[in-house]
């Protein structure tokens, strides 16, 4: 669109020249139409896009032409994010696309809707995100949407689940906050088997740690919040798949209105590019942090997919993406001190590097006692059904060096069992 050309072919109205102060401060000189390459995303902050003609217009709307008419259906900014994830998530390029949210559960939301309906059945483990349990237990029941909640690690239990007709099973690549890990391949052939979609949120894992749709994984869901933005300074959400079923989610998307916003785009983009750096740190630290804090006389159990003993280290290695040598095992520990919830929480709070608060993923390592915090409404026989220790700690590692992590951590256990 060229603001000054509109209608220059027509006489009438005032001349461009002598038109009032406020016309000529809302229509300025149209901004320049950059063809080139920009290393930094343009951030197109707008809500609505002009065209040529109603013709053009029209177009662009039935989708005959490419082209953005509003924000709340396509941004272009945020296309690039969900494009990025797309290519990260599956480098080989075939027919995956992305629609990006402005949150995680914006994005867990649309993809459960687009693929149930009254009297329709879903797979999900019991101990998965809080807020997506709630949403299949509190929200979608009250629309005929029933859940069968089972174990994440057991495969008998999914395979019982969907003896009944399902429309789709959900896993969680890495599980908070224990870190179990899904057997994708197999839950995939089952799902498959029952005639299901099999989404997993990969939040904990990034693709840089794994990339479930090489796995047999339908649609692939992460918070952007954590990892990908990996500054703790922007929230999204964003859903990878194959082009028809990421059609049904965009159509959600834009019905319920959820997309991300334009800011937030070029910030998570942004995020995106050190992304395998900064896991490959956090992996190589979570890794040190766990193999030195276990067998601390402070320490009930450590639980991290990169120490030997843990039930999904097999999985992990033969599942997850290997960086000098090595597997990713992810960012997150689970640490149980002795000494139950008091301990737990003490822990917590004689760690001086991490900030205690919500989320992961950042630079910044953050510490969380479960039973206190996130987890705060399940008793103790609750917490233990769903196989949480009260006394247990999450820890997101960050950026920070190992050595510094490792003094606090140590200090703190020691000052903790003295
Ligand atoms: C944080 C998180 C979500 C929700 O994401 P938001 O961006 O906070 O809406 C979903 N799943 C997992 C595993 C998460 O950690």
């Amino acid at each position: 669109m060229t603001d000054v050309a509109r209608g220059d072919d027509r006489t009438g109205g005032t001349a461009p020249g002598q038109r009032g102060e406020q016309t000529r401060a809302v229509h300025l000189p149209p901004q320049p139409r950059v063809e080139q390459e920009s290393l930094g995303l343009a951030v197109w902050r707008t809500s609505t896009f002009g065209f040529d003609t109603s013709q053009e217009y029209a177009d662009v709307l039935g989708g005959r032409t490419p082209g953005y008419v509003y924000t709340r259906d396509d941004n272009p900014t945020v296309h690039a994010f969900a494009e990025a994830v797309a290519a990260l998530e599956h480098p080989a390029g075939e027919d995956v696309q992305a629609q990006a949210f402005g949150s995680g559960m914006a994005a867990i939301t649309a993809t459960l809707l687009a693929f149930t309906g009254a009297g329709t059945h879903v797979v999900a483990p019991a101990g998965c995100y809080g807020g997506t349990w709630s949403l299949l237990a509190h929200t979608l029941s009250r629309f005929g949407v029933e859940t069968t909640f089972v174990d994440g690690t057991d495969l008998a239990a999914y395979a019982a689940a969907v003896e009944r007709p399902t429309a789709v099973v959900w896993a969680e690549t890495l599980a908070n906050p224990t870190m179990a890990v899904a057997d994708l391949p197999r839950l995939a052939a089952l799902a498959h088997d029952a005639g299901a979609i099999f989404a997993v949120d990969s939040t904990f894992a990034s693709p840089a740690v794994c990339q479930p749709l090489r796995h047999g994984v339908d649609l692939v869901i992460h918070s952007a919040t954590k990892y990908l933005g990996g500054h703790s300074d922007a929230t999204g959400g964003v859903v990878i798949g194959r082009g028809e079923l990421i059609a049904a989610v965009r159509h959600l998307r834009v019905e319920t209105g959820g997309i991300l916003g334009p800011d937030e785009a070029f910030l998570l983009r942004r995020g995106l590019a050190t992304l395998p750096l900064r896991m490959a740190r956090h992996c190589a630290s979570a890794l040190v942090l766990a193999e030195t804090i276990t067998g601390h006389p402070a320490v009930a159990r450590v639980d991290y997919p990169g120490l030997p003993d843990h039930p999904g280290h097999d999985l992990a290695d033969q599942l997850f993406l290997r960086g000098d040598g090595r597997t990713r095992y992810g960012g997150v520990i689970w640490v149980v001190p002795h000494g139950g919830r008091e301990a737990g929480m003490r822990f917590a709070e004689l760690l001086r590097l991490p900030v205690t608060g919500a989320s992961l993923g950042g630079t910044h390592t953050l510490v969380g006692h479960a039973a206190s915090t996130t987890h705060r409404q399940l008793d103790d026989d609750a917490l233990a059904a769903g196989g949480i220790d009260p006394a247990g700690v999450r820890l997101s590692v960050g950026l920070e060096d190992v050595e510094d992590l490792s003094a606090d951590l140590l200090g703190a256990l020691d000052e903790l069992a003295g």
